[in-house]
């Protein structure tokens, strides 16, 4: 599969991933440039382009800070995929609403928790207070902070790394 490209913004702020035709693109009509190739070189008939692994753009894109947005996958990412009650695993984690919805409880970072099937079928219906369970820590929304927002692509691309701390 085509790798990833990570795309920095003119003041080297990691802001998105893209695919290898749409950095070439970028490249091709001076809007970004090759920071770090890595990956070798693709010819066509008439020339040779390095394959990027990172580009950066060549004006700043002004932007609000982001904000990771609330899903189910991002809620197990933020709790390392592990059980908030127990700190085990399963293969099919679950989603605890620690204020249940039919009490009000809300669809949100402070509300949704991962657990295992087990403790969530044990904790069932009730406040976290109402089934004496505890928390391995308050649940919170994440930081969105470069490392975080990119880290899933950090194992097949661990060049990035230096590119997204401090951001
Ligand atoms: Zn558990």
């Amino acid at each position: 599969m085509e790798k990833p490209v990570l795309v920095l913004n003119a003041n080297f702020e990691p802001i998105n991933v893209c695919g290898f035709e749409r950095a070439l693109g970028l490249m091709v009509c001076g809007k970004a440039f090759l920071i770090l190739n890595g990956r070798g070189t693709i010819k066509t008939p008439t020339s040779v382009f390095p394959i990027p692994s990172v580009i950066r753009l060549d004006h700043l894109i002004i932007r609000p800070r982001p904000k990771v947005a609330l899903s189910r996958i991002e809620i197990f990412r933020r709790d390392n995929w592990r059980c908030q009650y127990c700190g085990g695993t399963a293969k099919e984690m679950t989603i605890d609403h620690l204020l249940p919805k039919r009490l009000g409880g809300q669809h949100s970072w402070i509300n949704l928790v991962t657990a295992c099937p087990s403790c969530n079928h044990q904790k069932g219906g009730r406040t976290l207070h109402e089934s004496g369970m505890h928390l391995l820590r308050i649940p919170k929304e994440p930081s969105c902070s470069a490392a975080y927002v990119f880290s899933r692509y950090l194992n097949e691309n661990q060049e990035w790394g230096n590119f997204l701390t401090g951001w």
